[in-house]
């Protein structure tokens, strides 16, 4: 015996109402019938919607500015941060007569995010310099196909006529680093 705490295990005999089952079986029924008239934990989806946190981390944004240009400058940081390397772009060069499409002089001409590796930590948001990244409310949508969940920028840059409002994810701590000039990297 190594340890004192081995226990003989003994078969014991089943008495009469351990035999006839009947005891056993409207145990089972009496919990199940508990369970009927409790309040549900599940909700019919897609139909009934789950109220979700305001600061909820769902679907990315690449934001433009208020004049409609794509704030992104494919710095990379947020690839960098990534602890999920989930992120890929490719660079370019600005072309003279594209400042109204793109704010700084370099931009991504890709940026493709792979939803299926993302774990949704929100570190890309917080690494980017330009205010270019942001997580949303909205639940990224399943699909069938593995290529289905790698979201380019026709799905993750704001349209001009349709802005998404991420003003909620600005905590008053993040408002309140904004308001000191000197700490902004994004002037
Ligand atoms: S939310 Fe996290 S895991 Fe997803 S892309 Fe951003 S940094 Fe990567
Ligand atoms: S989203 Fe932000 S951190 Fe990522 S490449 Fe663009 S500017 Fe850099």
């Amino acid at each position: 015996m190594l340890t004192n705490r081995s226990k003989v295990v003994v078969k014991k005999e089943m008495n009469f109402w351990e035999r006839i089952y009947l005891p056993a079986i409207f145990g089972g029924v009496a919990v199940t019938i508990k369970h009927m008239f409790r309040r549900k934990t599940t909700v019919r989806f897609p139909e009934a919607k789950r109220e979700i946190s305001s600061v909820w981390r769902g679907q990315h944004v690449l934001k433009r500015d208020e004049k409609g240009a794509e704030r992104c400058t494919a710095c990379g940081l947020c690839a960098v941060a990534c602890p999920a390397e989930a992120i890929t772009m490719t660079a370019a060069e600005r072309k003279k007569g594209e400042e109204g499409l793109y704010r700084e002089e370099k931009y991504a001409s890709v940026y493709e995010i792979n939803m299926l590796r993302c774990i949704f930590c929100g570190l890309c948001e917080e690494a980017c310099p330009k205010e270019a990244i942001f997580l949303t409310d909205r639940i990224v949508p399943t699909d069938f196909q593995r290529n289905d969940f790698v979201y380019g920028k026709d799905k993750l840059v704001e349209k001009v006529n349709e802005r998404i409002d991420v003003s909620v994810r600005q905590t008053p701590a993040v408002t309140e680093f904004k308001k000191h000039k000197s700490l902004s990297h994004n002037r």
